[in-house]
């Protein structure tokens, strides 16, 4: 990028709207966070860029929400409920999701992509949540800790939103660092790796789920080894609830060094792209060849934006710890549960995984909701308060929505106490989340 500058003049621009509660992104963390809010009886704006909801569940698309169960030989036990649940049942009701997909000491669901952007447009319409579609959140005026103008753009021109508490779900924390909360980019600038994710079809599923996991990834270590340049060996690949779909977590985006793209600069971001797309195709062509059940099977689409597992993680008051993920740690002011295991898509052709004891989970304290220097905002998702390592497993969407949920709750209780956002009653908190069904203390 040039490093000329010009000067933008000053102007006026109209006022969009005076929310009690703006929620900007809205994947699964913005989604349960709207919905929380306005449950609670705040007035909210939610504004996303794409033209409908789901974030990296239903733009990106995935193969499985994870995170939903500490793990068991025998028993899987649900930590994460409440809104997620209700995605869930919303989802069951259009026949979009299997039962639990079970391998090594992880579980997840499969479920459709495409049916997340109607059940969440339902969702938002149940709670009374404004959605504004294809609006980019730009930038932010700060008075006094407080993000006091949230300045969007759109097709019809550049708008002032002037709200009363933020919750940031952009998944990359786009306000809490414009507006001057101290973050880290992945650790130390280096974040996970990207990957395109795609879906193939028509797949003789049958005949494909008769291999294990291990068997798929010593086949792709074969067709490494025979002089092709896949970039994994460690694919997952779900059966999709629609007959002969599999969706594919294969590609591993890098540099032409071998280090992550930083996915927050739009040049890097651009090429990530392209090499994501070229390395889908790629795959096609060796899992046609090479897969059983796969011979006729073609890519049928690919995510509408390349997968981002990590940017920019925000500072709150607590930073979560990988061996606080680990170790199942369970503070006071726990406000969600997670038992994902650390998955660390990082150099190798092998993804990294460290699990948590059988049965075993964590709480997420509230802390990591809660950016330093700030009084009026709260993140959740993918960029809440963490370490690299951590957030290799918090950021999988059922705890994602939990957190979510966790701060629409709050966003409502600071504006009825009229206190700042991490001035609340934790506990009051964890009362309104238990009564609405969340879990905070799983049944094992
Ligand atoms: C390749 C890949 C594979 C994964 N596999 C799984 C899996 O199998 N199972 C699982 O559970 N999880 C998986 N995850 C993780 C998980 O999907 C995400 O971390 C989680 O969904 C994050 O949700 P979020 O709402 O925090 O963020 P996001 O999903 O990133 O949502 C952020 C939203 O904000 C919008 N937005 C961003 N910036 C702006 C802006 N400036 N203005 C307006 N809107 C904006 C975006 O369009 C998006 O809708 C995977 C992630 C990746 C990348």
């Amino acid at each position: 990028m040039s490093a000329k500058t010009v000067r933008e003049p000053a102007r006026d621009i109209p006022v969009l709207a005076e929310p009690d509660v703006l929620v900007a992104g809205g994947g699964v963390a913005g989604i349960a966070a709207a919905a929380a809010a306005a449950r609670a009886g705040a007035k909210v704006l939610l504004l996303e860029r794409w033209g409908f909801l789901g974030g990296t569940v239903s733009a990106v698309t995935l193969g499985g929400f994870c995170g939903i169960w500490a793990v068991r030989p025998d028993e899987l036990i649900p930590v994460v409920d409440g809104l997620f649940g209700q995605l869930v049942d919303r989802l069951r009701k259009r026949d979009a999701v299997t039962g639990p997909r079970r391998w090594s000491q992880a579980a997840s669901l499969p479920y459709d992509p495409t049916s997340v952007r109607l059940v969440a447009d339902e969702m938002m319409a149940a709670y009374g949540v404004e959605v504004l579609f294809h609006t980019w959140v730009a930038d932010v005026a700060v008075e006094d800790g407080r993000v006091g103008t949230v300045y969007v753009e759109n097709k019809g021109g550049r708008f002032a939103v002037r709200p009363r508490m933020v919750i940031d779900c952009t998944g990359d924390g786009d306000i809490a660092a414009r507006a001057g909360a101290p973050f880290e980019l992945g650790s130390g600038g280096i974040t996970q790796f990207g990957s395109s994710m795609f879906r193939m079809a028509p797949v003789d599923v049958e005949t494909f789920c008769k291999l294990s996991r291990d068997d798929v990834s010593a086949r792709m270590g074969e067709i490494v080894a025979g002089g092709t340049p896949l970039p994994r060996t460690m694919v997952a690949l779900y059966p999709n609830p629609i007959e002969g779909v599999v969706h594919l977590n294969a590609t591993r985006v890098a540099r032409e060094d071998g280090e992550p793209f930083d996915l927050t600069d739009p040049v890097q971001l651009s090429e990530a792209e392209r090499e994501g797309r070229r390395q889908a195709y790629l795959y096609e062509s060796v899992l046609r060849e090479h897969m059983p059940g796969f011979s006729r099977a073609r890519i049928v689409d690919i995510g509408a934006q390349i997968g981002i597992r990590e940017t920019r993680l925000v500072k709150g008051d607590h930073v979560l710890t990988a061996e606080e993920v680990l170790g199942g740690a369970k503070p006071d002011d726990g406000i969600a549960c997670n038992a994902w295991p650390v998955e660390v898509h990082a150099q190798g052709l092998k993804t990294v995984w460290k699990f948590l004891e059988p049965g075993e989970y964590c709480r997420i304290p509230y802390g990591c909701l809660t950016p330093l220097a700030l009084r009026n905002v709260l993140v959740a998702g993918r960029c809440a308060s963490s370490t690299h390592e951590a957030q290799a497993s918090i950021r999988v969407s059922a705890p994602s929505m939990g957190m979510g949920e966790a701060a629409g709750i709050a966003a409502a209780m600071a504006l009825e106490a009229n206190c700042d956002s991490r001035a609340i009653q934790v506990g009051t908190l964890q009362e309104a989340l238990r009564r609405e069904g969340a879990i905070l203390e799983p049944k094992g």
